[in-house]
């Protein structure tokens, strides 16, 4: 019998390929089924970028080579610092590319960042049709700019001019080959991948010819990164901990996120603070009105959230305030430290605030991302 190659993933190790009346069929990207995405035409008016604010000298520098790499066909690895702005790093180059009705996907592993993202992008590209693609989420396929999760890049088939892939080191998208294989099917033109920690694969990837490989490791205010700040407690005083981290930066007005490592420990943090706080809810992967719970937060009718890793990237808040509960544990390594650390002091106006990791004893990955975080300060200090 001839191999069979999967036409829509490639695979060819007979262990994911099954038989219906007599004919191969493949298991590998059977999770990947559904609709295809229609041609793409543009359908917005004249594309103009609407942004509040300039962008940084740093920025700036950034955004012009995307548009360069861009015209000349270069795929560009943006590795830049939790934080730095890179959202808005890309929109000069979307903008060249809408003015020019070319198809653009802006790709993340996750649905949460989806979201999020989408309001950005239709508030900085107000004359587009902006579309959000994820699990649940896959009425309209089609616009002059798709966001979607990496897991919906199936449907779009040699189908992107220009596609932005972010937290390219974020689950699930890291280490899955179908995913992988999905995104370079999807692409058509150039690429951009942002991340702020790159494997040596990927920067390895970069490092060859027609790939370049950008680094912006200033935040945008020119602030240093909160340091996080270790503190040892026994198990029952732990809890006292967090009650008067509350209470301190509540009486502040300033809002607090408390990651826990679990879900039966966000729960069971919740379930004890809500008898001394009652402005919090708890989210994590099993929540289904996770998202209208984020959305009120954002909007303060919350001032703390219990949480699992589900909000350890794209939210931002502004003063935001963060504990990791447990940060010993061994779910927590130290990429993980560090993009929780970076959820802390992200707005202009309010980019200080406490991150602390509370725990049973000191891990190599607490050690190890508070002294990342420190050398990147240092890093920023030599610059001016
Ligand atoms: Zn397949």
């Amino acid at each position: 019998m001839e191999d069979f190659v999967c036409p829509r993933c490639g695979n060819r190790d007979p262990k994911y390929i099954g038989y219906k009346n007599g004919f191969p069929y493949c298991r590998f990207c059977i999770s990947l089924r559904g609709e295809n995405a229609p041609d793409y035409s543009y359908s917005g008016g004249e594309a103009i970028l609407s942004l509040k604010y300039d962008l940084s000298k740093e920025q700036k520098e950034i955004s012009e080579r995307l548009i360069f790499n861009f015209k000349r066909g270069y795929d560009t690895l943006i590795n830049a610092v939790c934080g730095a702005g890179k959202t808005e790093l890309v929109y000069g180059v979307i903008e060249y590319a809408l003015k020019r009705k070319l198809s653009i996907c802006f790709a993340i592993p996750r649905k949460d960042v989806v979201i999020e993202l989408e309001e950005r992008i239709k508030n900085a590209f107000p004359n587009n049709k902006i579309v959000s693609v994820y699990g649940g989420n896959t009425t309209i396929l089609s616009g002059d700019i798709v966001i979607c999760t990496t897991h919906q890049l199936f449907r779009y088939n040699n189908y992107f001019d220009l596609i932005i892939l972010d937290e390219i080191d974020a689950f699930p998208f890291i280490n899955n080959s179908l995913l992988n294989v999905m995104y370079a099917k999807s692409k058509k033109g150039v690429a951009i991948l942002m991340s702020a920690t790159p494997s040596f694969e990927i920067l390895n990837e970069f490092s060859k010819d027609n790939h370049e490989i950008l680094e912006l490791n200033v935040r945008f205010h020119h602030k240093e990164i909160p340091v996080p700040k270790i503190v040892i407690r026994p198990s029952e005083i732990k809890r006292l901990y967090i009650l008067s981290f509350l209470k301190k930066h509540i009486k502040d007005n300033k809002q607090v996120f408390i990651f826990a490592p679990t879900i039966y420990m966000a729960e069971a943090i919740f379930d004890f603070i809500k008898s001394f706080f009652k402005n919090g809810n708890v989210v994590h992967s099993k929540k289904e009105d996770r998202k209208q719970i984020i959305e009120d937060f954002k909007k303060k009718k919350y001032m703390f959230l219990v949480t699992t890793s589900v909000l350890e990237r794209g939210v931002t808040v502004k003063n935001l305030q963060v504990l990791v509960y447990r940060a010993d544990f061994s779910l927590y390594d130290t990429k993980t430290l560090i993009q929780i650390s970076g959820r802390v002091g992200r707005k202009y106006d309010a980019s200080e605030g406490e991150i602390i990791f509370l725990a049973d004893s000191i891990s190599s990955s607490m050690e190890e991302a508070r002294r990342t975080i420190i050398s990147k300060n240092k890093y920023l200090q030599n610059m001016f």
